[in-house]
């Protein structure tokens, strides 16, 4: 579960608030893309979920740990230590050298697992890798560390089409299997329509848009797009309204 209530956050030097008091309610297992226009807000949101930036006002209420892919990929990992390290690291609820012992061989399978061979590098530091298997580790990691609650921020965005296919499957099964509590922000909207339970789109610090249960399985891009060019008509013209004086 996640509950956010009337969150506002402005930035020093930013003309205007970049979220204007967002509110949004996730049941336990609940899977919600979110999509929107650059500088939309959409990283800040999941910031102030995660803690990274403190609100200005507002509320939230969550029941459990919070594990996520941040758009900059390297933030949320140590590049000079090897894959192996970092997936242990981030599993790891205190030091302890038995667990990543332990870990090692549960942690190839799962590379295996995935069959994109990808477990050749996990001796290798993560600097070393594409910014698409770096990726593709932090999801890894994230969903693996034991958080009810997933944060993606465009956590498929340097792969390529097979690979971003590969790493979508594994993330909807993973999320379906741990009922984990998820927000994936992405640009690509044949994703967005096609996974999750939930749409919503921001637009200047708002959710304009929030699409759920057969409404949204049944959304196709065609309606999305449309929706997407309504809005900003009517942003364009409220705010050519206000800008008169
Ligand atoms: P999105 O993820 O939707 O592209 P962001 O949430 O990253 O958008 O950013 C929304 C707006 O907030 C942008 O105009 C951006 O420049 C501004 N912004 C984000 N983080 C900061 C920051 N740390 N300091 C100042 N401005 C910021
Ligand atoms: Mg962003």
């Amino acid at each position: 579960m996640l509950k956010i209530d009337n969150i506002t956050k402005s930035f020093a030097g930013v003309f205007e608030p970049v979220l204007k008091g967002v509110d949004l309610s996730l049941k336990e297992g609940e899977f919600c893309t979110i999509i929107g226009a650059n500088g939309s807000g959409k990283s800040t949101l999941l910031k102030i979920i995660s803690g990274e930036h403190q609100a200005d006002s507002g509320k939230i209420q969550r029941n459990g740990e919070i594990s996520q892919v941040v758009q900059d990929v390297n933030k949320g990992t140590i590049p000079s230590m090897t894959m192996l390290e970092n997936i242990a690291l981030s599993r790891m609820k205190k030091p302890s050298f038995s667990f990543y012992n332990r870990c090692k061989s549960e942690v190839v399978d799962k590379i295996k697992s995935l069959n994109i061979g990808l477990e050749k590098f996990v001796n290798q530091p993560l600097g070393a890798l594409s910014g698409g298997q770096r990726q593709t580790i932090a999801t890894l990691m994230a969903i693996n560390s034991g958080g009810k609650i997933l944060l993606l921020d465009e956590h498929t965005s340097a792969l390529d089409p097979k690979m971003q296919t590969m790493l979508m499957e594994y993330t909807a099964k993973s999320v379906r299997e741990h009922r984990l509590t998820t927000l994936m922000i992405t640009h690509n909207l044949d994703d967005a329509v096609k996974y999750g339970d939930r749409l919503i789109m921001m637009h200047k610090g708002r959710i304009v848009v929030d699409v759920k249960g057969r409404k949204k399985a049944e959304l196709k891009i065609q309606s999305l797009l449309e929706m997407f060019h309504k809005i900003e008509d009517q942003i364009l013209l409220n705010d050519g309204g206000k800008n008169v004086c």
